[in-house]
């Protein structure tokens, strides 16, 4: 039967609210009508507006390809407002061990 529809495939969906998705490959254009999509606002203050600033990443000489410590622009965006970065817009927090 059909049973096996459903299988795989479907996860993904919980994974945080943002508006990252995987990019479908080739050129598989979609019209967005700006209209449409939701607005993301500051998160602290409301604000829709937002600035491109760069959080760094210190590479260790140990796990840098080119054995000296390195340094890695991360780029992400704060509000123009206050400063406040969202929580998706935060670069990778690094895990504790
Ligand atoms: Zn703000």
């Amino acid at each position: 039967m059909s049973k096996n529809y459903n299988k795989g495939k479907v996860i993904g969906m919980n994974s945080g609210k943002g508006p990252k998705r995987d990019k479908p490959g080739l050129n598989t254009q979609v019209q967005l009508n700006p209209e449409d999509l939701k607005d993301i606002a500051c998160e602290n203050c409301g604000c829709k507006y937002f600035r491109q600033v760069s959080a760094f990443k210190r590479v260790s000489a140990l796990v840098s390809p080119t054995g000296k410590e390195q340094i890695v622009p991360v780029p992400t965006f704060r509000c123009d407002e206050c400063g406040f970065i969202n929580e998706e817009f935060r670069p990778i927090e690094q895990k504790t061990k």
